[in-house]
């Protein structure tokens, strides 16, 4: 039983390119990290399964399991990383400089596997016996689509789940979720100088957005949950398009729409009302109507107030579990039967930003909760 020293192995995995990117020219596989957290995940004993990721040739995660049963407790990251640009130091090499160490998924989230390792190597070597099994679960493409989340399936079974996004070492039982959608109209061009000759579709969506808008003040009366800081759903119009010349009728209009549910809104609902909010509008325009999923969505999370994970994870960090404005995989996990909670060593200011760092006076303290953690979940 050996692995690397708690730095080496986040420099190794800094190291080691694995960004995903919406621009197949800038995505990257991520088999590298994948086969490096097996290498050591087999040092310290664990049964390693690389899950291919359906429709893609070169993503996989990560499913590694110390011990036998469904009632264990998952370690959980992403692999991937998001691009980069504008920075000072070299994304790819573990630069360590005023307490910080510096590197693309320093926080965001590559270190946690470091820590993860590093936290049952410790408990291992204290030679506590394991009444259930530990779980190392490193997914593909969070950071675009959610793909190796969405992958896993029933053959992932424990009781609880902690996910090291960057949290600042604060535990996350609730976030919002998102669905992006298009809405395009049809209509017919024609000179503008006789109505008659033509179907607005821009008119058409001034109507839709009027509709839509009405529809979000509707949904902000009804729901709203004080932990988060904007307590309400929201909806943005994003992007609109339409017509080419003030002398033309407009026969096409596109608008993007984003949402973000709270908990206990139902994404599949939300885009049905929505369809049929414009269609409703719309029924007498003669104007055409489509839809397109910009981004399926990933649902709300919420892990109830009395669960287990979230006292326990409250007593180890002396702070109380909260909401984030951001989605994670958690509502996947969830699925799956485990109680989840969100908590990491690295700053969500943090990630996404030129020069990700992660604060040194971070670690040893995520190692100690993840250690006493798995203590606790082993009663
Ligand atoms: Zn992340």
């Amino acid at each position: 039983m050996k692995i690397p020293s708690t730095l080496n192995m986040i420099s190794d995995l800094i190291a080691i390119p694995s960004i995903s990117c919406n621009d197949p020219l800038k995505d990257q596989s991520n088999q590298t990290v994948i086969d490096l957290l097996a290498t050591w995940c087999n040092e310290l004993g664990f049964k390693c399964e690389i899950m291919p990721i359906p429709n893609y040739s070169n993503k996989f995660n990560l499913i590694a399991t110390l011990g036998i049963g469904n009632d264990g407790l998952v370690l959980a990251g992403h692999t991937d990383t998001v691009p980069y640009d504008n920075w000072q130091f070299d994304p790819f090499k573990l630069t360590e400089q005023d307490d910080r160490l510096y590197g693309l998924g320093t926080s965001d989230m590559k270190a946690f596997f470091a820590l993860a390792l590093t936290a049952v190597e410790q408990v291992l070597a204290n030679g506590i016996q394991l009444n259930h099994p530990i779980t190392i679960l490193a997914t593909a493409n969070e950071e675009t689509n959610m793909a190796g989340a969405k992958a896993l399936n029933s053959n992932l079974r424990a009781k609880y789940a902690l996910i090291g996004e960057p949290t600042g070492l604060k535990p996350i039982r609730m976030h919002k979720g998102i669905m992006m959608d298009s809405i395009c109209l049809h209509g017919q061009s024609g000179h503008s100088s006789n109505p008659c000759l033509g179907n607005n579709a821009l008119e058409g969506m001034y109507q839709v957005i009027g509709e839509l808008l009405k529809w979000r003040e509707q949904l902000q009366v009804k729901h709203n949950n004080s932990a988060f800081q904007i307590p309400v759903p929201t909806m943005n119009l994003g992007h609109i398009h339409g017509g080419d010349s003030p002398n033309r009728i407009c026969a096409d209009c596109e608008l993007y729409v984003d949402l973000r549910p709270l908990p206990g809104m139902n994404l599949t609902e939300l885009r049905s009302t929505l369809h049929q909010l414009v269609k409703n509008t719309l029924q007498n325009s003669g104007l055409d109507i489509k839809f397109k999923v910009l981004f399926d969505g990933i649902p709300a999370m919420e892990t109830p107030n009395d669960a287990e994970i979230v006292t326990i994870t409250e007593r180890l960090t002396n702070q109380p579990s909260g909401a984030v404005a951001y989605a994670t995989e958690a509502p996947y996990l969830q699925a799956l039967g485990m109680q989840t909670i969100v908590l990491g060593p690295g700053d969500i200011e943090q990630a996404h930003q030129p020069d990700e760092f992660i604060a040194t006076n971070r670690l040893q303290p995520m190692i100690d909760i993840l250690t006493q953690l798995i203590v606790q979940c082993n009663q």
